[in-house]
């Protein structure tokens, strides 16, 4: 039986965090559509050309490439045991393409990380990257802190600015909210509070997982 896993969230709620810990637990694939992307530009393919001044402008990427770019990842045996995804789905359309690939699999758990706008902004805007080297540091305690790869100094990004933070997350507020009612409308959607702990967010969507697998064992047993 594979372990198929969704984690939704806005930016700022854990969910790269969470979905890299629950890949380790399980022993799955975590696929971040986001670091493939990320990657194709850095090596500058052509589906990096292709996609670099989207990524750069927050814009999504064409439903098509990322349909054909997660189909072809999970064709490859490392996830058959399962996989956990962070960033994918992003629109309707992708999510009941993947509805298609993950059939015939074990349990599709999809799980919503909930924080409030307020602490995403708190989040999201003191988060500091080195203006040398370019590594984010979560929240340094203090302004000046210096950057333990290079000795660089830690700035602000444009974009973590409170004002353009507030602007993004409502972009993302405003996409997610037809995926989850497309999931809602076929499944259940775990809302988890993304403002506890991290280990407490770990643990509940353990328990979540435990539920969803007795579940699925017990349907087909
Ligand atoms: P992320 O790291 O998940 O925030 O993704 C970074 C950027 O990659 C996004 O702002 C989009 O431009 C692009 N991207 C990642 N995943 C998707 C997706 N599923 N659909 C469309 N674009 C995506």
């Amino acid at each position: 039986m594979s372990l198929d896993v969704i984690v939704l969230g806005p930016p700022g709620s854990g969910k790269g965090t969470q979905s890299e810990r629950l890949a380790r637990r399980h022993a799955i694939l975590r696929i971040s559509t986001g670091d493939i992307l990320r990657e194709a530009v850095h090596m500058d393919s052509s589906l990096g050309r292709a996609v670099k001044d989207i990524l750069r402008s927050g814009g999504l990427v064409e439903d098509s490439v990322m349909i054909a770019m997660v189909r072809e990842r999970l064709s490859h045996a490392d996830a058959t045991r399962g996989f956990v995804l962070d960033g994918f789905p992003r629109t309707v359309g992708q999510a009941q393409a993947l509805d298609t690939l993950v059939a015939e699999r074990g349990p599709l758990v999809v799980v919503n990380l909930m924080v409030p706008l307020e602490e995403l902004v708190r989040r999201l805007s003191s988060r500091r990257i080195c203006g040398t080297c370019g590594v984010t540091a979560a929240q340094p305690s203090c302004g000046d802190a210096v950057c333990g790869q290079c000795g660089g100094t830690f700035v602000r990004r444009d974009d973590d600015d409170p004002a353009i933070v507030r602007a993004r997350l409502q972009v993302h507020a405003d996409r997610l909210q037809p995926l989850v009612n497309h999931y809602r409308e076929r499944r259940d959607v775990h809302d988890v509070d993304g403002t506890q702990s991290p280990e407490e967010v770990g643990g509940a969507l353990d328990s979540i997982i435990a539920a969803a697998e007795r579940r699925w064992q017990s349907q087909a047993g």
